[in-house]
């Protein structure tokens, strides 16, 4: 039966390049996850956008000399574009800085209030009497004070990584002009976790049979240890979402606070542009419905506390847009599968130190889906990884080179010369042939457990291993000389072979979608696997806003052992994957190290 499925990916700040630590940590597996479930026939959808406000887009823009507005659009435009080249099939990858998330932020902030889950409080806010104006946390840097460091961030130390109390900074000065700021009282919304912690923890207990221990652990494992405390979810900001109260003019609802909203305002636009308003609800009304959170571990509080708790104390939310009340209940998240991080040649990926694999370099030199494998064999699933030159040049070229390209190159090349270009008949199959094509089948229900459970790694080595068998097998039959002997035994080989190539081509797609799509043509099928990315403008109040999205009814794949037609005419097949020469990586470590190589 036909699921439906929520695939909710972290949204990333407009205000810096994508590297290979964002893909692998979030991205990549959201789309290896949906890509299989749409296989599967169920109904996925994927939704994302860019992460358009709060103090990491105006601290670039100010460092640039621009506008938030220019910062943000000009990622945005960037994200658009790497998506697509890396076939991340978003089903509506939109932006938070758009008329439709304002004003879902700004209902479920109202709902909040309505429901008896926010206050106001006051505190204490360094404020800036040069620039009259209040400075939030990264605007301000001083000596940390838990290890001495001089250049901490007002909200974290990037030395000891300890998150900070900015109103605790020692010798504080302002990040715009160096002056020395003075703490001021101002007010803010608090959300009353404290009210909600009860509901959280049952919810949270619910799940704590399947989710990863360390998403448990910063999440029930906190609860249990600190209890849940009221945390301000406005900030004195002009640039982000108004505070919709009258007198609370300069300040906007804080980033976090509105951002993990946009899981829900991005369904509502998708159901907007898709002239089906009303179907937002399947995903989000429904109680059958699985809701997968795909993040990196730097984000699990906002994720399996915070937004959970907005959700509750939503209740039956008001919704701005339709000017009705809707009288159901948000579905919670299912699953937040986050995943550690990777780092790079033995060192903590940095993107302000350049210390970084960014995704639209790596493609101007390389395919796509040698990064999605790659990327995959290394996801960190359970713990940290590291992207390592050596160990990238290894893996592609004796692992995807060797045990899966060169299996389906040869022996189609070898088909299409021998048999006139057509998938030769074959007679009987024999007991080998029946054991190799029966253990391929079996792979559906082996590989597909996995990606179910979020384990890809343990799924792509699962089909990888499939592949070794088939190379075992036409090893053991030798076609190549059982040609030259009997030209009928050979067929029935090839055509094994070809029909367990045609098995693992579905059972690889999820990981490397373009080569398998390519694949799939040489075998001679003319509707091709998967659907269509396409990038659309749409328009509204607050201006204009690129779109990703993705057709899938295009698509006719699914998730099935092969069927492969005797006599089926095959294309002229070419290599799917290169060979990287031993150069390339005392080249690239030169590139890490900003040595000589432009770009
Ligand atoms: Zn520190």
């Amino acid at each position: 039966m036909s699921k439906n499925i929520l695939v909710a990916v972290a949204w990333p700040y407009a205000n810096s390049p994508i590297h290979v630590g964002n893909i692998t940590g979030s991205y990549l597996p959201a789309d290896i996850f949906t890509r299989y479930h749409r296989l599967k026939g169920n109904r996925v959808l994927m939704v994302s956008g860019s992460d358009a406000h709060g103090t990491p887009v105006t601290v670039q823009a100010d460092a640039e000399q621009s506008t938030p507005l220019e910062v943000y659009r000009r990622f945005h435009a960037d994200f658009l574009d790497l998506f697509q080249k890396l076939g991340l099939t978003y089903d509506l990858f939109t932006s938070t800085h758009t008329e439709n998330h304002f004003k879902v932020a700004q209902s479920l902030f109202l709902a909040l209030k309505q429901n008896g889950y926010l206050y106001t409080d006051s505190s204490l806010q360094w404020y800036s009497p040069a620039q009259r104006r209040f400075l939030p946390d990264r605007y301000v840097e001083g000596t940390c004070y838990v290890c001495g460091y001089s250049n901490a961030r007002g909200d974290q130390c990037d030395n000891c990584g300890s998150l900070l109390d900015a109103n605790q900074l020692i010798d504080p000065r302002s990040k715009i002009d160096g002056s020395t700021p003075e703490l001021r009282e101002t007010k803010h919304y608090y959300l009353d976790l404290g009210k909600l912690q009860s509901e959280i923890v049952e919810f949270l207990r619910r799940r704590e049979s399947y989710w990863r221990s360390n998403v448990l652990r910063q999440s029930l494992g906190q609860i249990l240890a600190n209890g849940l405390h009221g945390r301000a979810i406005t900030r004195d900001l002009d640039w982000g979402i108004p505070v919709p109260i009258e007198g609370w003019d300069g300040k906007c609802l804080y980033v976090w606070f509105e951002a993990v909203i946009g899981y829900l305002s991005a369904t509502i636009e998708w159901a907007q542009i898709t002239a089906q308003p009303d179907v937002w609800r399947d995903w989000w009304n429904d109680p059958a419905t699985q809701a997968y959170y795909f993040i990196g571990k730097d984000n699990i509080p906002f994720h399996a506390v915070i937004w959970p708790a907005q959700l509750i104390g939503a209740g039956e939310w008001f919704n701005l847009i339709f000017e009705e009340r809707h009288g159901c209940r948000l579905t919670l998240p299912y699953d937040v599968p986050a995943n550690e991080f990777m780092n790079l040649e033995g060192k903590k990926i940095s993107g302000s130190r350049n210390w970084a694999v960014w995704g639209a370099d790596f493609l101007s030199r390389y395919d796509p889906d040698t990064l999605r494998y790659y990327l995959t064999t290394n996801m960190p699933e359970s713990k940290d990884t590291d992207w390592d030159w050596q160990d990238f040049l290894n893996r592609n070229n004796n692992q995807l080179v060797a045990t899966w390209g060169n299996l389906a190159n040869r022996v189609l090349s070898f088909a299409y010369k021998h048999w006139q270009g057509r998938v030769p008949v074959p007679g009987e199959l024999r007991p080998e042939d029946q054991q190799i094509l029966s253990s391929i089948e079996a792979g559906f229900e082996k590989v597909g457990a996995h990606i179910e459970t979020v384990r890809l790694r343990a799924a792509m080595f699962e089909a990888l291993a499939l592949a070794t068998e088939v190379n075992k097998y036409l090893d053991a039959a030798a076609p190549w000389f059982e040609i030259k002997r009997d030209k009928n035994a050979a067929a029935t080989t090839i055509y094994s072979a070809l029909r367990a190539i045609d098995s693992l081509k579905v059972l690889l797609s999820p990981f490397l979608p373009f080569t398998c799509e390519r694949l799939h043509a040489y075998l001679g099928y003319t509707q091709p696997l998967f659907g269509e990315q396409f990038v659309e403008t749409q328009q509204d109040s607050l201006g204009e806003h690129g779109v990703l999205r993705y057709r899938a009814e295009t698509g006719a794949g699914r998730w099935v052992a092969s069927q492969l037609a005797a006599g089926q005419t095959l294309q002229q097949p070419a290599p799917l994957f290169r060979k990287l020469e031993d150069g390339i990586v005392p080249e690239e470590r030169a590139r890490l190290r900003g040595e000589g190589i432009s770009g």
